[in-house]
């Protein structure tokens, strides 16, 4: 085999999880068909999840130091923002960063971690047997045929490898379309942020670059234009002069492009050796800035599953685990941004004004703005707890931050303890039978952390062992009042870790 997994697509999702995979020592590839990161930013966030995602494996700093902090976040464009605030996190805001600069970051994280990004490559088939896959591309040099164990499109909404792979795409067509405009305004708004709603249309202003802002517009005069059709900086002038009465001097687009709200969602995200993880999973109005967040948590889903299978570590159910975990979290994703969009561009009527103003109103109260927060942030993500495991609150749950205090008495970020990839066994209980419990040394994907929990944090005072996963979620918590709590432990271990015959 060329490969051990081949990824088509090398845009911000496939980039991550080709990068997970290598971190896992795992031999890949991606093929893209551009030639350079697109210079154009879908994108402009990254959310409180996204960012935790990158301070597990190191490379937060890094993004901070390219984009800018707030601490706000947006439901349907209402006045009232989103205040990620509220979480107990060092991750509570949004990252303005555009995704171009997310994409080279993890481009260049790709490429030192030793993936091998072939561009100007376009996959055109993909076949699967038993065996293997068989990737055919066409690049600089030819056509060429690649062979691996697997294959994951990660090639966006028309994505090429869905299709070959033959999985529906279910959902529906576009009823609507919004326009954007990356462009020079002479009068920019007051406001760093504007949005603005009434019976014209919805307007967003932000800014972009020290130049340029970007404008997003719904215009019920233009709502029913395909997203083909290009873009004229004349349309975004005449919207804005009807939605705000003034067209704030734009001129000198950069960048004007059609999007819709097509919502759909693969019906399988894994068929044999071939699994599908971002735009090419599932497709959505881009309300609330989450596609890309969501992609790189597929991303990081996979990447860890996939190279234990590769390995000959990974119990029967885990690959199958990936569809099963995503699968709803991107269901209620694709709710929550039709449900936005009857906010933003169902009707522009005095009685919408009004249930917007309402609903702008509710998200005054700090508990319904954490809860919208925590869905859009995605930090209300939690996967179904491991069955087999003894009950525990915090099973399936999202790994918070936490500060141990190490046997040495160094304190540490346990964040830290992921930069690696690997599974953390974090024991809160100085049992040293634990060091002969299991053999270790077999457990090279495990780091063994033995350590209290320096500060504040109740939901681990009865903690035994945890065992936690590599992208961040609680696999199996062994609690204090277990009478055996080793042969938990052990368990554990077998259940999620355990090396089988290849
Ligand atoms: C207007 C707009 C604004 C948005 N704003 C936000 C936001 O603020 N926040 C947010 O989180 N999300 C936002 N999104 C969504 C976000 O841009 C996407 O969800 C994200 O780009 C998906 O990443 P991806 O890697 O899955 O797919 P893509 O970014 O589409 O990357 C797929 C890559 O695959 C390559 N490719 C395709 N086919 C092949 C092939 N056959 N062979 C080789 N290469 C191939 C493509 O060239 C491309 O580079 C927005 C989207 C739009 C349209």
């Amino acid at each position: 085999m060329d490969y051990e997994v081949i990824v088509v697509g090398g845009g911000p999702v496939g980039l991550m999880l080709a990068a997970e995979l290598a971190l896992a020592g795992v031999k890949v590839c991606v093929l893209e068909r551009l030639k350079e990161t697109m210079p154009y930013s879908r994108a402009l966030n990254l959310h409180p999840r996204s960012l935790e995602l990158f301070d597990l494996r190191g490379l937060k700093t890094k993004l901070v130091s390219i984009g800018k902090l707030l601490p706000i976040g947006h439901y349907a464009a209402l006045d009232t923002k989103l205040d990620f605030s509220l979480f107990d996190s060092s991750s509570n805001y949004t990252l303005y960063i555009p995704q171009h600069d997310t994409e080279k970051v993890l481009e260049a994280w790709a490429q030192s971690l030793g993936v091998e990004i072939r561009r100007e490559t376009e996959a055109v088939s993909v076949r699967q047997d038993a065996q293997g896959v068989e990737v055919t591309a066409v690049g600089p040099k030819g056509e060429a045929v690649l062979t691996a164990a697997y294959v994951v499109g990660a090639d966006g909404a028309g994505s090429l490898v869905r299709k070959q792979a033959g999985i529906p795409f279910e959902g529906t067509d576009a009823t609507l379309t919004a326009m954007l405009g990356d462009v020079v305004l002479a009068y920019p708004p007051e406001t760093k942020v504007l949005t603005h709603f009434n019976e014209h249309g919805l307007v967003m202003i932000l800014p972009l670059t020290d130049r340029l802002h970007r404008i997003v517009m719904i215009d019920p005069t233009r709502m029913k234009v395909p997203k083909e059709e290009p873009v004229t900086l004349e349309e975004l002038r005449s919207g804005l002069a009807r939605i705000l009465g003034s067209d704030l001097g734009i001129s000198e687009p950069y960048w004007l492009s059609r999007f819709g709200n097509a919502t759909r969602q693969a019906k399988r995200y894994r068929e044999g050796r071939i699994f599908l993880a971002g735009d090419a999973a599932h497709i959505h109005f881009p309300a609330g800035g989450q596609g890309l967040n969501v992609g790189l948590q597929e991303a990081v889903n996979l990447g860890w599953k996939l190279a234990a299978e590769l390995k000959g570590r990974a119990p029967e159910w885990l690959l199958d685990s990936y569809h099963a975990e995503r699968f709803p979290v991107n269901t209620a994703l694709l709710r929550n941004t039709q449900a936005q969009t009857l906010l933003m561009g169902l009707e522009f009527s005095p009685r919408m004004i009004e249930l917007r103003s309402m609903l702008s109103d509710l998200l005054c109260i700090p508990e319904a703005n954490k809860e919208v927060a925590a869905r859009i942030g995605a930090f209300a993500i939690r996967y179904a707890p491991d069955e087999e495991a003894l009950p525990h609150a915090l099973n399936g749950r999202r790994f918070t931050e936490l500060k141990l205090r190490l046997d040495s008495g160094a304190v540490l970020d346990a964040y830290e303890l992921f930069h690696s990839g690997c599974f953390v066994l974090l024991h809160l209980a100085s049992d040293d039978r634990l060091n002969d419990a299991v053999p270790w040394e077999e457990y090279g994907h495990i780091r063994v952390v033995r350590a209290s929990i320096a500060g504040n944090a109740a939901e681990w005072d009865d903690v035994h062992t945890a065992l936690i996963r590599p992208d961040g979620y609680m696999a199996w918590a062994v609690p204090q009042s277990e009478p055996q709590p080793l042969e938990a432990v052990k368990r554990g271990i077998a259940r999620w870790c355990e090396s089988r015959p290849m």
